[in-house]
């Protein structure tokens, strides 16, 4: 790779996450670290329509870790409490990428200089 494209590579992955580190420091609401899992239930009413494999649900439920051990809690339609999972999982799938762009500018840094011919 020439020097004006590792320019453009490093440049565009120092943008992309600085964008995303400002998200994160926009963020308002605190957090709930757990993860959200949708769970359908068959019940046991005679020709219920779940027997046919139409499930009712989802309801949800959340991981979350207490005293070293993963619990499963009811969030139900507590709309505050899915917000904060949903913020939660936003929150790791954004310091996910910000991992990945710095490892990728380590290479793209020694590419660089290695490219520079003084
Ligand atoms: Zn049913």
């Amino acid at each position: 790779m020439n020097l004006s494209h590792l320019r453009k590579k490093i440049s565009a992955a120092l943008s992309r996450r600085t964008k995303l580190e400002k998200e994160l420091l926009n963020c308002r609401l605190r957090m709930i670290k757990g993860s959200l899992i949708k769970r359908y239930i068959v019940c046991q009413k005679p020709g219920c329509r779940c027997a046919r494999g139409e499930k009712h649900g989802p309801f949800f439920y959340m991981n979350i870790i207490s005293d070293g051990k993963t619990i499963q809690k009811y969030v139900g339609k507590n709309e505050s409490l899915l917000k904060k999972l949903k913020e939660y999982k936003n929150f790791q799938d954004k310091m996910r990428e910000i991992r990945k762009i710095t490892s990728s500018l380590e290479k793209l840094w020694s590419q660089f200089q290695e490219a520079l011919t003084e």
